[in-house]
């Protein structure tokens, strides 16, 4: 028969397909595979209506052939069949699947990579092959026809011989260049492994001969060759299967091996949609961060499937960063196989289906916090400070969706307590959630602020994560409740009396304390407090920025030019010490000069600041000591 030609489209598309340099060629046999099943897909359901369709469900298969002598790979199907004319119709145009309206949006695109963004179909297998022959007979006809191309010089379609009804494919592949290595595609356990990857799902059995060296009975030490069939495919997806149905042990292993995790998860989520877009979506909370789960390696993801056969690995748009933790997949019969890449990350279905499970995973972890506290801590030891960075991140954006997911570590017990919690438990009037920052708890409680809090009878979070302090200025507000920093300036602890009297004393001796900023050098200004029980000094921050943030800021890289906190000394207005420096101004400067110097020192320590200069302060405290 005459050679015919593709047509134009086809041609161009082909073209690039045959020259790409797309690395992901293996989807060609996904392709092909997917083709077969829809092909069986086809027979099956019109069996179900058509008396002289006989096979049954299991009489229905894909098998692979790979002849390493003859470098060919043929995937055969018992499926419906093509007819001379569907074989010219279906194979000989390629303008289904949506590429070419993608081309004419988009002239520049010549040259992008085509077949990394759209599904191709039976045309990616020009990718591996320079020769394929198609042999197709359809079910209940007695003739067949062999469709074969080179390429994109165009096809020829004959007569031919085949027994059984379907098609046969036969791949002739390329020879090995220096870059690909085509043979690999006849090799058993490559292609064992792509069936695994992407096709594992498919619900007819994907089978191949497989031959072996063997002993000749059991316990003989004599070996021969011996052949058997073997299905390569699982079929029946774990998450098609209705939950009660699979035990916990199946979902851990199922999770343990195909996200390499040595621990069962913490939680098994499924998931079942059945809106505009439906979809199922089986979704693993892992007990412990991943080694690199706080580094820029790490990427977040799902897996996206089509009907049981995988499109991405790794789909990012599924899974907000704060819950980038989640493992696991999404399977939609309403996705197709020939969506684009590129598209996808715009495509409405998608963006569905991740609202709603950004909606089912948060609910999870409710669940989780209110009916099992202990995992839901042991989660939030290993994941909390995604969350507190989600809920700082985009400018507080989505404070409202983690806020309740939080929980910070408080002067009650040490232990871990939400936002309500603690709101719930406050003393009736109070309107305030106070916090302090430190390295640790110990640390934090060691302050004098604190201390002063935690003697008026106040509960305080402790912050010990750098971010932390960053999340709670970024949610502002829980409900009526305004976040103070005990370490700051403007709080008020004491009752209206001592207050006030303190604020007499700081105005009546202002030059006094103006002259101990002076010497100290480094202050905004000196008060007296009335904040503080027991400890004669303290350094507090006055402004946005407290000691503890500016510490974090300065860590970073290139902060050299990062905002400085600033810092307020207060002085205990009921301490000896008070008495003590209102005397020496009088009487004493250069001695008070001196107690400035260590009571700077001092506060600075119990701030957990180091002292800049530890020989004066050691020699200064010497001398008055003696
Ligand atoms: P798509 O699968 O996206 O439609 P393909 O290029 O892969 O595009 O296939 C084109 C058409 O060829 C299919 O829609 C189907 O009708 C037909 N076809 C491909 N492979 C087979 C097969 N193994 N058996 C029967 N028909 C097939």
């Amino acid at each position: 028969m005459k050679k015919k030609q593709f047509k134009t489209e086809s041609k161009k598309l082909l073209d690039m397909m045959i020259n790409s340099i797309y690395t992901h060629k293996e989807i060609f046999l996904r392709e092909l595979i997917s083709n077969a099943s829809d092909a069986i897909d086809k027979l099956y359901f019109r069996s179900l209506t058509d008396s002289s369709v006989t096979l049954t469900k299991g009489d229905y298969a894909i098998w692979l052939e790979a002849d390493k002598a003859a470098r060919t790979l043929t995937i055969s199907d018992n499926g419906c069949g093509m007819t001379q004319e569907e074989l010219e119709n279906n194979l000989g145009t390629i303008a289904k699947s949506g590429s070419f309206e993608f081309k004419r949006d988009n002239e520049s695109a010549e040259d992008v990579d085509v077949i990394g963004q759209f599904g191709v179909g039976f045309y990616s297998a020009f990718m591996v092959a320079d020769k394929i022959t198609v042999y197709s007979k359809p079910f209940g006809t007695e003739c067949a026809y062999k469709w074969e191309s080179e390429g994109a010089d165009g096809y020829t379609i004959d007569v031919c011989d085949k027994e059984s009804f379907g098609t046969k494919i036969v791949l002739y592949i390329k020879p090995d260049t220096e870059d690909e290595k085509y043979s690999e595609f006849l090799e058993e356990y490559r292609l064992r492994a792509l069936v695994k990857k992407y096709s594992d799902y498919i619900r007819y059995p994907i089978k191949m001969e497989i031959t072996r060296e063997e002993p000749k009975e059991e316990g003989s030490s004599e070996y021969i060759t011996k052949t058997h069939t073997e299905t390569l495919n699982s079929m029946v997806p774990i998450w098609k299967r209705a939950k009660g149905e699979v035990s916990d042990d199946e979902y851990n292993a199922f999770y343990s091996e195909k996200y390499y995790d040595y621990e069962a998860p913490a939680r098994v989520i499924t998931q079942k949609s059945e809106g505009l877009t439906s979809f199922e979506a089986l979704l693993f909370i892992p007990k412990h961060a991943p080694y690199n789960y706080y580094t820029k390696d790490y990427e977040k993801g799902l897996e996206l499937y089509s009907s049981g056969v995988m499109i991405t690995e790794r789909c990012q748009d599924l899974l907000p960063d704060y819950f980038g933790f989640v493992k696991g997949l999404v399977d939609s019969q309403d996705l197709s196989l020939n969506i684009s890449r590129e598209m996808l990350q715009h495509d409405r279905q998608l963006r569905a289906i991740a609202k709603a499970i950004e909606k089912k995973i948060k609910s999870e972890l409710e669940s989780m916090r209110d009916g099992d506290r202990e995992a839901y801590e042991a989660f939030f030891d290993a994941f909390g400070i995604q969350l507190k960075f989600g809920a700082y991140s985009d400018f507080g954006m989505h404070k409202d969706t983690l806020c309740d997911l939080l929980m910070f570590k408080t002067s009650k017990e040490g232990k871990y307590a939400t936002l309500k919690e603690y709101t719930e438990r406050v003393p009736e009037g109070q309107k305030v959630i106070y916090y302090a920052s430190g390295e640790s708890a110990e640390k934090i409680a060691m302050l004098p602020q604190v201390d002063a809090a935690l003697s008026r009878g106040l509960e305080v979070l402790y912050l010990t994560d750098d971010v932390d302090e960053f999340t709670l200025r970024a949610i502002g507000k829980y409900g009526d409740f305004e976040f103070k920093n005990v370490t700051a300036e403007q709080v008020d602890l004491a009752d209206g009396e001592a207050k006030a009297k303190a604020e007499e004393m700081t105005k009546a001796n202002e030059e006094m304390l103006g002259f101990i900023k002076e010497k100290i050098g480094k202050v905004a200004s000196v008060k007296f407090s009335a904040n503080l029980t027991k400890y004669p000094v303290c350094l507090s921050s006055e402004g946005e920025l407290s000691v503890e943030m500016e510490k974090v800021l300065r860590k970073m890289p290139n902060q050299d030019g990062a905002p400085s906190a600033s810092v307020v000394m207060e002085i205990n207005h009921n301490h000896p010490i008070a008495e003590r420096l209102i005397s020496l101004y009088f009487s004493d400067k250069d001695k008070l000069s001196e107690y400035a110097k260590v009571l700077y020192s001092i506060a600075s320590l119990i701030n957990g600041v180091s002292v800049e200069n530890p020989a004066e302060f050691a020699e200064l405290v010497a001398k008055l000591l003696v």
